[in-house]
């Protein structure tokens, strides 16, 4: 079996300085070898200049980068050179995502699916870009049913996607259910894990809140206990996501995409950990023992 992939993902920065210290930063985690990071699109595309200079300043340095991309509130033209820009660019790669409401514009506009843009991406630029696109093995927090969701995370991969990314979760149990829903579905894409590394207890909770990602009663209630003990609340973090990767891999995940929050160590200690505690790793990258996943 092919070594785990892994990348990282990051936001963009306000400001040009800003831009400099995160490529310095992914230049630090360029020691993990990453097959990418990729870079946000907030909300309805309301940091689209933003994702676009930060993207060009990565790839600017050589890094491989995945832009995120939605319609949002863009016509199919400007889409569309926002494509021819980043294939002008040299990149490969496209998270392909609907995207959020941005907060201000309440639920009026009609929001286009993921599996639209999907389709678009294909239609115009044939296999110019591998295309990635999110998956939920808790349930899109909008959806209908397990079953609706699963039903169309496949018109996704119908439409064209090569690879899917998780929302994150700490159960392993709902990662490795999903992937089997989705074999038995015909759907044999890569589903990699999205890992949220735990460094701040309100920020985490309030994000899981947002995404319907469920922290275990377990983890919140020890990390309640670390709330005003930053150092104690990193290290039981580092602990536990550690161990959540570790079994992953073991189950035959096909990588690791970390959400940095655009910070460098906790992604970096806990890839560097799994690299320690793989039984027959020479590099930098874990290797697992476990037959490819049926993903
Ligand atoms: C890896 C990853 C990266 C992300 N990056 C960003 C980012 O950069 N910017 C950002 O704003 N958000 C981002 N998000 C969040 C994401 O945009 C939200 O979760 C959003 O609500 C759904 O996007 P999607 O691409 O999964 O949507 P879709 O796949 O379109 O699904 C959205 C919902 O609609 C349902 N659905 C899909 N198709 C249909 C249909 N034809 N009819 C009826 N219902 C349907 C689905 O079941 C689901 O409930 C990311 C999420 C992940 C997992």
């Amino acid at each position: 079996m092919s070594e785990p992939r892994v990348s990282f993902e990051f936001f963009p920065p306000r400001t040009k300085k800003g831009n400099e210290r995160l490529a310095r930063r992914a230049e630090r985690l360029a020691s993990a070898t990453p097959e990418f990071f990729s870079v946000t699109y907030g909300a309805g595309g309301s940091t689209r200049d933003r994702t676009v200079e930060t993207v060009l300043t990565l790839r600017a340095r050589g890094l491989e980068v995945a832009p995120h991309l939605s319609f949002g509130t863009a016509s199919d033209d400007e889409t569309l050179t926002l494509l021819q820009t980043f294939r002008e660019a040299g990149i490969g790669r496209i998270v392909a995502l609907r995207g959020d409401v941005p907060s201000g514009l309440g639920t009026a506009r009609q929001l286009r699916y993921a599996e639209e843009l999907v389709g678009f991406i294909r239609k115009h630029t044939g296999r110019t870009f591998h295309i990635e696109v999110a998956a939920y093995p808790e349930c899109h927090p909008d959806s209908t049913s397990p079953d609706d969701d699963l039903v169309f995370f496949q018109r996704k991969v119908e439409a064209g996607a090569d690879s899917a990314i998780t929302q994150f979760f700490y159960n392993t149990d709902a990662y490795f259910d999903y992937v089997e829903r989705c074999a038995s579905a015909g759907m044999h894409i890569p589903i990699v894990p999205g890992v949220m590394p735990i460094t701040n207890y309100a920020g985490l909770t309030r994000f899981a809140d947002s995404c319907g990602a469920e922290i275990p009663r377990w983890i919140r209630r020890r990390l309640e206990t670390y709330r005003d003990d930053e150092e104690s609340l990193r290290a039981f973090g580092e602990v536990v996501v550690t161990r959540l990767c570790e079994r992953l891999l073991a189950g035959g995940a096909p990588g690791l995409h970390f959400y940095t929050l655009n910070q460098t160590q906790p992604s970096l200690r806990i890839w560097e950990q799994l690299a320690i505690s793989a039984p027959s790793s020479q590099s930098s990258a874990p290797s697992s023992q476990s037959p490819a996943p049926s993903s």
